[in-house]
């Protein structure tokens, strides 16, 4: 990142050979500089394109991306159903035709994109082949149930979704986000031949194997940190665990990190570290 290049809304960048990344006029705290829409295919060519996360519902997006893929648009791949990644789906749908995929279940926890009804359902492992180019799908629960990577196996250039974030912190929304789960996930790509990150937010990550090792031991720091402040505290409520669990980050942004809080909570209880009853969390 520097500040000769930033993240423009509407611009067409390329990211990779037959890679181009589009992102949304939608920036803010959890979206960073906006959503990323990725357009794969051959520019030059005459083949189909792919869009992974077409993104949010908003006229310029849709006008850029039509603009963009013009006739060409044969798939759309949505990471998971957050209302910042997949409403999309469904107008460029109308516009194209193009087929929409995706894990095929939307959890009910008032966070996701209700009209999202993908015309294939994708499980771990399955590959979807989009002329010239073939995508795996990666089942990578803990920000969402139903969060998919999709590895673009030729170029080792993994799409990440808001499973890996870059500038911004991932958000673990209990009941639907898990914290444990989240953990595997970040562990399973570790197992996978990816030689780079193109993340929902943000920049290309060109060491993913160091930065899934970073986020892990942020992770497991922060939940060491929230178990001392636990500890310190005896019963108490999210509201007054997150001023000291999170006096590093700015209060504005503490409703926020009370989610990812929770989840941490959660996990410690699964662990035998903390019990809560009534609203009240204590070590144990
Ligand atoms: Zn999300």
């Amino acid at each position: 990142m520097t500040a000769s290049n930033p993240i423009v809304p509407g611009e067409v960048v390329t990211v990779a050979p037959g890679v181009r990344r589009i992102t949304a006029p939608n920036p803010g705290v959890m979206t960073g500089p906006g959503t990323n829409s990725y357009l794969i295919g051959d520019p030059d060519g005459d083949g189909g394109l792919a869009l992974i996360d077409p993104g949010p519902e908003l006229d310029a997006h849709r006008d850029t991306l039509l603009k963009t893929a013009g006739d060409r648009l044969r798939w759309i791949l949505c990471t998971h159903t957050h209302r910042d990644h997949s409403p999309l789906a469904r107008a460029l749908k109308a516009a194209t035709g193009a087929e929409v995929l995706g894990f095929g279940v939307t959890p009910d926890d008032g966070r996701q994109d209700e009209t999202f009804a993908p015309d294939r359902a994708l499980r771990d492992g399955d590959v979807v082949n989009c002329g010239a180019v073939r995508l795996r799908a990666v089942h990578t629960p803990g920000h969402a149930s139903n969060h998919l990577c999709y590895l673009l196996e030729d170029h080792g250039l993994l799409f990440t979704g808001d499973h890996v974030m870059q500038g911004s912190t991932v958000v673990i929304s209990p009941p639907d986000g898990d914290m444990q789960a989240y953990l595997d996930s970040l562990e399973g790509l570790l197992t996978l031949p990816i030689s780079r990150f193109a993340p929902g937010h943000g920049f290309v990550i060109n060491t993913p194997q160091d930065e899934v090792r970073r986020l892990v031991a942020h992770r497991l720091k922060r939940e060491e940190k929230i178990f001392t402040a636990l500890a310190a505290a005896g019963p108490a409520t999210l509201e007054v665990l997150v001023r000291s669990a999170y006096d590093d980050v700015p209060e504005r942004i503490h409703n926020v990190a009370m989610r990812s809080l929770h989840a941490h909570l959660l996990r410690l209880e699964r662990n035998g570290r903390a019990v809560q009853s009534a609203g009240q969390w204590q070590s144990r």
